[in-house]
């Protein structure tokens, strides 16, 4: 009879499977920034993305495709970010170079650990057909090795 009531569960999972099937939604963003550092506020390319996806209820993946790039989620606000850059750079200073194992030919270490401490990626559930975001959450690119074309992915699934 548990057996029964198993088979039963899964078939009608498989039922709602069947009639509204799983939708996937793949973007590549690109950004050049003008400068070696910046954070960039993408939530509105994000945005654009979930509403060409026609995905109301899912998750939304959104990660920089560069090891010296972030994506994460904070607040649009001028002040923390210049609080970001100076708390990053006690941690990690560009300069001197040559203070990095693995500047040699590169000179971007600092880069590459700014990059960790700041996280790859971020999931945003999408709820109704929108980011379903907590107070002041936005996503920011953190770009740690600019003035070169580089790209974050944004992956959406759901129904
Ligand atoms: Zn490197």
């Amino acid at each position: 009879m548990k057996r029964a009531g198993i088979d039963g569960e899964l078939g009608r999972a498989a039922h709602l499977n069947h009639a509204r099937p799983m939708k996937s939604h793949r973007q590549e963003l690109w950004f050049e920034v003008p400068t070696r550092r910046a954070f960039l506020n993408i939530t509105p390319q994000v945005e654009a993305e979930l509403r060409a996806s026609g995905i109301r209820e899912g998750l939304c993946l959104v990660n920089a495709m560069h090891i010296s790039a972030s994506v994460f989620i904070n607040d649009n606000e001028t002040g923390l970010h210049a609080d970001f850059e100076k708390w990053l750079e006690k941690l990690a200073p560009e300069k001197p170079h040559s203070q990095y194992a693995h500047n040699h030919g590169e000179d971007n270490a600092d880069a590459h650990l700014k990059r960790t401490i700041m996280g790859r990626e971020v999931v945003v559930a999408v709820t109704e057909g929108e980011l379903d975001f907590g107070p002041w959450e936005q996503i920011f690119y953190g770009e740690f090795d600019g003035l070169r074309r580089k790209r974050v992915l944004v992956k959406i699934i759901g129904e």
